[in-house]
Formats: C-alpha cells, sequence, structure tokens
C-alpha cells in the first residue's frame, strides 16, 4: 500500500517538471516568422540572418554539392570545365576536367646491364663461374630494361597507330635514338649498348588517329634512369664476346667508355666472309671504330691466315667491319706461355704502338675468340691504367659467357699471366710496365695510352 503512493507521487513530479520544460523556451523567444535575407557565403558554408529588427537569429550550414555538371567536354588534349553548385544556397565553382589522353610512364632509377646470369657471376666469388657460363653459349651481351607505359583515354572511333620510344643520355632529349612499336612495353633481347654508370632520359609519344581521321602526338614526361657498374657488355651482331674495356676505375680516374673494345673474330676462320652482319656493322659504324686489331696468327696448308688472307702479303689487308675501318694484323699463335714467345712479345709490342697513339681510337682487338690473346692483351692495357687485380680476372673469364668452344677458369687465367706475376713490382702498374718495358714497348707509348685512356676524377 505505501509503495503505491510512492510511485504515484514520483510520477507527479515527473509531469509537472517537464511541463515546465516545454513552457520554459517560448517565455524567451521571439513571437514571428523570422524573414531571412540573402546568403552570406564563403568556400565552405552559407549563412543568412533574420532581417526582423533586434532578432538574431541566423540559419548556417555547409555547403552541399551534388554532382558536377559538366560546362565544356575535355578533348583528346584539350581540358574540359565541369561545375559545382550549392543545392541551398546556389554558390558555385568551376574545376578544369583534365584532357582525355594520358600517357604515363612506369618509371625506374636504376639498371644494371647485365643479364639475370651474369649477375650471379659477377656478385659470387672470382673463382666461380656460375652454371650455365661455360663457353658454350653466346650469353655476353647485354640485359634490356622492359620499358613500359600506359595510355588511357582513347574516345570510341579513335585508335593508337605506333609509340615511339625516345632514349638518350641529354636531359633535354637530343641525339635521342627511337624505337617504334604498337605495344606498350619495349626491350631488346640483345640491350641497348648503354653506357655503364651514366644517366639517361626516357621519353614515349603515342601517335594517335582521331576519329575524323587527323592524327596527333601525345607526349608523356620524361623520365630518368641510371646504369650501374660494368664491365660493359655490347652486342654488336655476328661478332662475339664483345666488351668495352671502359667504365671502370683506374689509376686516378676511370677509363674512358667507348674507346677501347675487345671481342671475337669479324669473320670465321680461313673464311673470306664476314660473320659480322650488316646490323652488326652498322653498330661499329655508329661505336666511331676506326682501328681493329687482328692478333690471329695460324697459317693453314694453303698459305692462309687464320684471318682469311694469303701469309705470303700477296693481298691487300683490310677490315671485315667496312671501309671505315684500319686494319692492323698482328699475328701470334697462342700458347699458354705466349708471353715468353717471339710471336707473342711481337704481337704485343706491335699492338702497343697502334695503342700510344691517339689518332687510332676508338679501337677494337681481337683474335679468333677473343678469350687468351684478346684477354692478355686487355689484362696489359687494363694493368698499366691501374685497374683492380680482381676485376682483371673477372673480365678475363667473362668470356665464358660467349660461345668460346670451352671454358675458362682462374687456373688458366693464373697460367697466361705468370710472366707478368712474376715481374718485379709492387703493384700491376708496376708489373705491367715493367713487362712492356722488358720487350721493347717504350716508356712513352706506355703514358701515351694512359693518357689517351683513363679519364681523370
Ligand atoms: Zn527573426
Ligand atoms: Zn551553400
Amino acid at each position: 500500500m505505501q509503495k503505491k503512493n510512492v510511485t504515484r507521487k514520483i510520477l507527479r513530479t515527473a509531469a509537472l517538471f517537464s511541463a515546465l520544460l516545454m513552457i520554459l523556451p517560448l517565455l524567451f523567444s521571439c513571437s514571428h516568422e523570422h524573414a531571412f535575407g540573402e546568403w552570406v557565403t564563403d568556400e565552405q558554408k552559407h549563412t543568412r540572418s533574420c532581417t526582423v529588427k533586434k532578432c538574431e537569429e541566423t540559419e548556417s550550414g555547409e555547403h552541399e554539392f551534388g554532382e558536377p555538371a559538366t560546362v565544356k567536354e575535355p578533348g583528346a588534349q584539350t581540358e574540359g570545365l565541369r561545375e559545382y553548385k550549392c543545392a541551398v544556397c546556389g554558390y558555385s565553382y568551376t574545376e578544369t576536367i583534365p584532357q582525355r589522353l594520358s600517357l604515363t610512364l612506369e618509371e625506374f632509377d636504376e639498371f644494371d646491364t647485365h643479364t639475370a646470369l651474369q649477375k650471379k657471376y659477377l656478385s659470387s666469388p672470382v673463382s666461380r663461374v656460375p652454371a650455365g657460363a661455360v663457353g658454350e653459349l653466346e650469353q655476353s651481351t647485354q640485359g634490356s630494361p622492359i620499358f613500359t607505359w600506359h595510355l588511357e583515354g582513347l574516345a570510341e572511333g579513335e585508335e593508337l597507330t605506333t609509340y615511339t620510344l625516345a632514349i638518350s643520355d641529354k636531359e633535354d632529349m637530343s641525339d635521342a635514338k627511337t624505337y617504334k612499336t604498337r605495344f606498350y612495353q619495349y626491350d631488346r633481347n640483345n640491350g641497348f649498348n648503354f653506357y655503364i654508370r651514366r644517366r639517361y632520359y626516357w621519353q614515349v609519344t603515342a601517335t594517335v588517329k582521331l576519329a575524323d581521321g587527323t592524327e596527333i602526338e601525345e607526349k608523356s614526361k620524361i623520365s630518368t634512369f641510371r646504369t650501374l657498374d660494368g664491365p660493359r657488355t655490347l652486342s654488336v651482331d655476328g661478332i662475339a664476346n664483345f666488351r668495352d674495356l671502359g667504365g671502370v676505375d683506374a689509376d686516378g680516374g676511370q677509363i674512358r667508355q667507348g674507346m677501347i673494345f675487345r671481342c671475337g673474330r669479324l669473320n670465321t676462320n680461313y673464311k673470306k666472309q664476314a660473320s659480322v652482319s650488316a646490323t652488326g656493322k652498322k653498330t661499329l659504324i655508329e661505336l666511331g671504330i676506326k682501328t681493329e686489331i687482328d692478333l690471329r696468327g695460324a697459317i693453314n696448308d694453303s698459305g692462309v691466315y687464320q684471318n682469311g688472307f694469303k701469309a705470303d702479303g700477296s693481298e691487300t689487308m683490310y677490315s671485315w667491319g667496312g671501309d671505315q675501318i684500319n686494319y692492323y694484323l698482328f699475328p701470334a699463335i697462342y700458347y699458354d706461355s705466349i708471353l715468353n714467345n717471339s710471336d707473342g712479345k711481337k704481337m704485343v709490342k706491335d699492338a702497343f704502338e697502334v695503342l700510344a697513339n691517339p689518332e687510332s681510337y676508338p679501337i677494337i682487338f681481337h683474335c679468333s675468340i677473343g678469350t687468351d690473346r684478346t684477354g692478355i692483351l686487355a689484362f696489359l692495357i687494363e694493368g698499366i691504367c691501374g685497374v683492380d687485380y680482381e676485376y682483371m680476372e673477372r673480365d678475363y673469364l667473362f668470356s665464358n659467357f660467349a660461345n668460346i668452344g670451352s671454358s675458362r677458369d682462374e687456373t688458366k687465367f693464373l697460367a697466361v699471366t705468370a710472366a707478368v706475376r712474376n715481374q718485379k713490382g709492387s703493384n700491376y702498374i708496376e708489373k705491367c710496365t715493367a713487362y712492356l718495358l722488358s720487350i721493347g714497348v717504350t716508356r712513352a707509348q706506355i703514358d701515351s695510352v694512359r693518357n689517351i685512356l683513363i679519364e681523370k676524377d
């Protein structure tokens, strides 16, 4: 009974209290219908106030933009315009619509010019040439980046005619080499013969045929990447085992790139038939080769040199690489002890006479497969320039990436270079110099080769 009374009392108090709450606002508010003035706007919101005297009522809110209206459609290469309007206050602003076509690049910062197999060799101990590079396959050429891009925004009736990829070592894209494709990617099986340690720039142009038949060109931005360390491998069609001696650290700087190349023969043994192709000859011209030094020495039963000419000197010697190349034959037959043999010493001495002349450059030198006689001459040139011993050994063994008919190992390198390693000297500049002086190369010739080839820091 008592409990019921308490409940009733609480209910009565609550009803009275809520009635009071409802009356309170009426006591303090205006007793008119608001008459709002014009909206005042800024970029975010709209506000308006009641125009009735003494009334301070305002109304405010964020703009309510719905879907924009297109004022002007974008063209393939022209911007459009769209308008956003607040549904409440009418405030509006416009925004440009980008042109329809967009050509974007998949950018990259660095590129190692070596193939996966070459990289594996270059990053493992020098004594270990990875399986697969055993001198039986031509795998000595440069690896290629896969240049990739995306074209978006083609309208109905528009089509891509061609993409042009331009690559230059200059920021303004001057002297760019160009490559055409209809695909959205481009790479080259045998690489681009990039310099190593060099910055490159690339840009793609899409030629698009519009619906009315006119052709327009859409250009991407210019992107850039840098190539990493050497050895600088190259592809010259029809010549195996082609490498630049340049791009490596040397005494006081580095060896210049594009000056002196080692390679395999330009024609096969005893045959007057070039193995270097028309494309390969074009590359030799692009490389600006002025001199070819041929170290092949064997003579067959008919008295013909390995290079195809008669050993009796009754024929004019010339380069299989083309008329623009001065050809020298300094024949020597290969033995591991070649640096101790008289014809080997003569081969080196004669070669240094040509190497010491600045007019000779750029030079290619080779024997048959560009491995041993070529490797020894490369070793002596790199040696007097102060190239790191391990790099010289690696360069020699790198020939295992070419089709040289068999493989070379560290033991072979040590045997071939013994005559130099046994010289007096605290480093290979001194040892190589001592050897060269001992066979009749002059100090002036050695200095000249160093001056021509070392690019000072
Ligand atoms: Zn009011
Ligand atoms: Zn608004």
